[in-house]
């Protein structure tokens, strides 16, 4: 158990965690920047990278001088390089630097906070240079959760789930890894539409769909909370890190948010983990693992919330929940189809050619159409994701 002590001789030593941001110009990287900012006596920033967004990854470095960052398009790299020169910071660009990036020495822990596919390259190559991972991108482990999980283990790497469900329920099994769970309950805010029906659905635009009641979060996974692609993709996150069967993880709605999951044990006793919705401290638990470190995030209080509600979820009108289980329960290569066609049809919904609805349909059917393959190696997950991307592709012109 952390005590006082080893906080204090954590922060006396200047044993500081290193740490590398992969995705710093984002909801999460800029959220777990102010986490850092706060607690500097415990972290270092190593690394930052970003897709395309040079100007704030040049005021993130000037501020909290990295060794190194890198920045994903090409064509930002002289102004960035121009910039972060005379501050001796080193500057790097294009895809193979953003994976290879996290090879460095001087690397203690890697927070995966890209978007999408983009994360499971990087994410594979710090796993395979020993890095632990505060994993915030899920779509690594719905694409490869079976590589990803596998190559951990081999490599005694700990994964350290950053999305607030899963970190509720990796603080609950605390103390409790060796008691068998007998099932998770993943708690989803039910989106901008829950209570509607297919009719309405059909019409929602796009500022609607980017209007979460609880969550300020990327443009991408808004859009998947609106969908219940979200819960969906979590559920498939879910089985990888707590290494469950689809009939140990249910899903919930709960609209307020507080309750940020729960574990059920098999005496029957179960264990929630609750707060404001706030991203910073399933951020701040991942980075400070195994310490809980002070925080001054507002505290929550029952009397503001007198009635906790919770419902089923509707399978009918948000189909992506169901298309999910489908991909899962087919396994092999089928997430990834899942993902693939999913950050497709988001992408497209985004730029508003095609309508909220017809994402799902997208979804379907690139699970019916891309060959089945039952267990995938890296290079048949790369070859899945490019060929559901060009069916979605054609799917959607
Ligand atoms: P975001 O869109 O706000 O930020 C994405 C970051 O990744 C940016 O820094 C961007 O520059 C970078 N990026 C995007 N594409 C890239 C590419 N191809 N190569 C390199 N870098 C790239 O996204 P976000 O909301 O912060 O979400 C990040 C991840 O965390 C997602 O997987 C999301 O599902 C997960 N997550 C987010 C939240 C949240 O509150 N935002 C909560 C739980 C989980
Ligand atoms: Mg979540």
């Amino acid at each position: 158990m952390p005590t006082e002590d080893n906080l204090l001789k954590l922060a006396d030593n200047k044993d500081r965690k290193h740490i590398a941001i992969l995705g710093s110009t984002g909801s999460i990287g800029t959220q777990a920047l102010e986490v850092i900012e706060a607690n500097h006596s415990h972290f270092v920033v190593e690394v930052l990278t970003a897709g395309s967004n040079a100007e704030l990854l040049i005021q993130q470095a000037k501020k909290f001088r990295p060794n190194v960052v890198v920045i994903g398009n090409e064509d930002k790299y002289s102004l960035v390089q121009e910039a972060l020169n005379p501050l001796d910071i080193k500057v790097f660009a294009g895809e193979k630097a953003l994976a290879s990036v996290v090879e460095m020495d001087s690397i203690d822990l890697v927070l995966t906070a890209l978007v999408g596919y983009a994360g499971l390259q990087p994410t594979l190559r710090a796993i395979e240079f020993g890095k632990s991972i505060a994993l915030a991108n899920k779509e690594t482990l719905v694409v490869a959760g079976e590589l990803v999980t596998k190559l951990a283990k081999e490599k005694g790497v700990n994964l350290y789930p950053v999305d607030s469900e899963h970190s509720a329920i990796f603080q609950c099994l605390v103390g409790e890894f060796h008691n068998p769970i007998e099932k998770i309950i993943l708690t989803a805010s039910g989106g901008p539409f829950r209570g509607k029906d297919i009719d309405y659905l059909k019409t929602v635009t796009k500022a609607q769909a980017l209007k979460h009641p609880n969550w300020d979060m990327g443009a991408k996974i808004t859009i998947d909370s609106a969908s219940l692609m979200n819960k969906g993709l979590e559920v498939i996150e879910a089985k990888w890190l707590f290494n469950l069967n689809r009939d140990k993880i249910d899903v919930i709605v709960h609209p307020q948010s507080i309750i940020h999951s729960i574990v059920q044990f098999e005496d029957g006793s179960m264990k929630a983990q609750m707060g404001l919705p706030d991203m910073k401290l399933p951020i701040q638990y991942a980075l400070g693992y195994p310490n809980r470190l002070p925080s001054k995030f507002p505290r929550f209080n029952f009397l503001n919330y007198p009635s906790l509600t919770f419902e089923q979820p509707d399978l009918k009108s948000f189909r992506n929940l169901g298309l999910a289980y489908e991909a899962m329960d087919k396994g092999g290569n089928m997430p990834c189809v899942l993902n693939a066609a999913n950050e497709v049809a988001v992408d497209a919904f985004l730029h508003d050619k095609i309508k909220f609805l017809e994402m799902s349909d997208i979804v379907e059917t690139c699970l019916a159409k891309v060959a089945f393959i039952a267990s995938p190696q890296l290079d048949n997950l790369v070859e899945t994701d490019k060929e559901t991307r060009k069916i979605a592709t054609e799917l959607v012109n």
